[in-house]
């Protein structure tokens, strides 16, 4: 990237003339928050930050950036945690900050789709299927400032993968810019559609690599008019799992079944502004279940008190209480999505996302436990996440006695033994946050040499000049 030249000041009044002075940021106090991520792990400088305003203008910036190799780095919401987004210290990439696109330009009811510009906040898109009647599913903590454009280019996750799908799983179509400024135009709302390669897939979970996302074609769902939530005290992960399997035999609506430590629900209710454990005394670990039905009367309250009332009938239970009102439910759900926050009050943090077939969670939460705690005897294991998935979101807090900085220092070492019991187990380094900067040095390692062949093969087709995130994932 050292042989790219930055762009001067003509090349930068020509980018600047394409959205409009008032959508062009180039003074320093201005674009700092762009230019770091929330957890301060990565923070870079740009020549200018651009807020197109529509399609055509996208098209323009990236014609313009094609022909003089100005290299681009798309942003949304700038929550990703891999440091995908964030420019690198050079100073000569330009940010395509896509903020400002966030028009909803069609809500088609029967066909249940939506369709949105790629800019649009995740928590708009899921009140405006509500207001119509319907779900959008997706729902992850960073849903108030996350856009549906970086939603995409993550692939992202978050509680209800386990009877939706991610975000992959959610599209019908996509409108895309691609590197050259071409517009694909693919907003199809087609639920059927097998006329080839199934082209908006390559985009979805590219991290801004292959093209910039403009609008897209989301499915919307029918709204659960019954839900039934239980927070669970248990004492091992093996008979969380056993809960796992009789739930799903008992239901077909379980759309969330996340896990949380006894350390998590502690810092919780500590630094948690009003945050209480339902449950009366402490147990090892917690279980939030989640049961939904399309039908207020379909039962899913009974369903959930019988699968709670066998499960302690067999001893996989300790405890439980099952929310009585919507406030419940929602207290339940605040003691799960607060984990990452306050996490930061205990000092440094070393966070692995991974995923290993569910089944074989137990296994690896004892394998890496014991590689962790071999590295760092007192360290602090907040192991939580989406169990329905497999998907661990394996944290470790320093311990209370060590230096901040110290700690950090053992980040590879730390991490190179998570991911070495992760692949064992036939699971994954990145299960939703991606790969982007923090993970890209482990490609090598995780993917086969044909793979690594064809994903290159496929960037340079559709960015033969490498100005799409360079650096970043491949
Ligand atoms: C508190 C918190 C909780 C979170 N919980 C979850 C969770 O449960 N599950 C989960 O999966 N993630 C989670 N995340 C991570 C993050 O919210 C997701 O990765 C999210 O999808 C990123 O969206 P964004 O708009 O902030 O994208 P950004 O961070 O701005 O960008 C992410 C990537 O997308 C690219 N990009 C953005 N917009 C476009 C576009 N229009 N076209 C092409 N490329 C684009 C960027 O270049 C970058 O590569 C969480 C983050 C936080 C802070």
């Amino acid at each position: 990237m050292s042989e790219t030249p930055s762009p001067d000041d003509r090349l930068i009044a020509q980018f600047t003339e394409i959205v409009g002075a008032a959508n062009a940021i180039s003074d320093t106090e201005t674009m700092a928050p762009y230019l770091v991520e929330q957890r301060k792990l990565y923070e870079g400088k740009a020549a200018l930050v651009l807020r197109p305003g529509s399609t055509q203008e996208v098209s323009e910036i990236l014609k313009l950036a094609h022909s003089t190799g100005t290299i681009i780095v798309p942003q949304g919401g700038n929550t990703g945690l891999v440091g995908a987004q964030i420019p690198f210290d050079s100073g000569i990439e330009i940010i395509v900050q896509m903020g400002r696109m966030n028009a909803v330009r069609d809500i088609d009811v029967s066909n249940n789709s939506i369709t949105v510009e790629a800019g649009a906040i995740l928590q708009t898109i899921q009140q405006l299927a509500d207001d119509n009647d319907r779900l959008f599913p997706l729902s992850l903590g960073a849903e108030g400032s996350c856009q549906i454009g970086g939603n995409l280019s993550t692939n992202a996750g978050g509680t209800a993968v386990l009877h939706y799908g991610s975000t992959r799983d959610l599209v019908l179509g996509l409108e895309v810019v691609l590197a050259d400024g071409t517009v694909w135009q693919g907003l199809r709302k087609l639920r059927k559609d097998n006329t080839g390669y199934d082209l908006k897939h390559l985009f979805i979970g590219a991290e801004g690599t292959l093209g910039i996302i403009t609008a897209v074609v989301l499915k919307l769902y029918p709204k659960p008019k019954a839900r039934a939530t239980a927070l669970i005290g248990l004492n091992s992960i093996s008979d969380a799992l056993k809960v796992l399997e009789m739930t799903l035999s008992h239901s077909d609506g379980v759309t969330s079944f996340e896990f949380l430590p006894r350390f998590a629900m502690e810092i919780v209710v500590e630094h948690g502004d009003g945050v209480r454990n339902p449950l009366a005394q402490q147990h090892p670990w917690y279980l939030l279940v989640e049961l939904s039905s399309g039908d207020a009367d379909g039962g899913v309250n009974e369903t959930l008190l019988e699968v709670l009332e066998r499960a302690f009938e067999r001893d996989l239970i300790s405890d439980a209480a099952v929310a009585t009102s919507e406030s419940q439910r929602l207290a339940f759900w605040q003691i799960r999505t607060l984990i990452s926050e306050v996490q930061k009050h205990e000092g440094a943090s070393i966070k692995n996302d991974i995923a290993v077939p569910v089944s074989a969670v137990p296994e690896f939460l004892q394998r890496a436990d014991k590689a962790v705690v071999a590295l760092v005897p007192d360290a602090r294991i907040c192991a939580f996440g989406h169990l329905g998935d497999g998907n661990v979101h394996y944290n470790i807090s320093q311990p209370v006695d060590m230096a901040a900085n110290k700690f950090i220092d053992l980040w590879e070492q730390i991490t190179t033994a998570v991911n070495d019991v992760t692949l064992d187990l036939g699971g994954t380094i990145s299960a939703e946050h991606g790969i982007g900067r923090m993970k890209r040095h482990h490609m090598a390692h995780i993917k086969s040499a044909v793979e690594l062949e064809m994903m290159r093969s496929i960037k340079h087709l559709f960015d033969p000049s490498n100005i799409l995130n360079p650096g970043k994932l491949l």
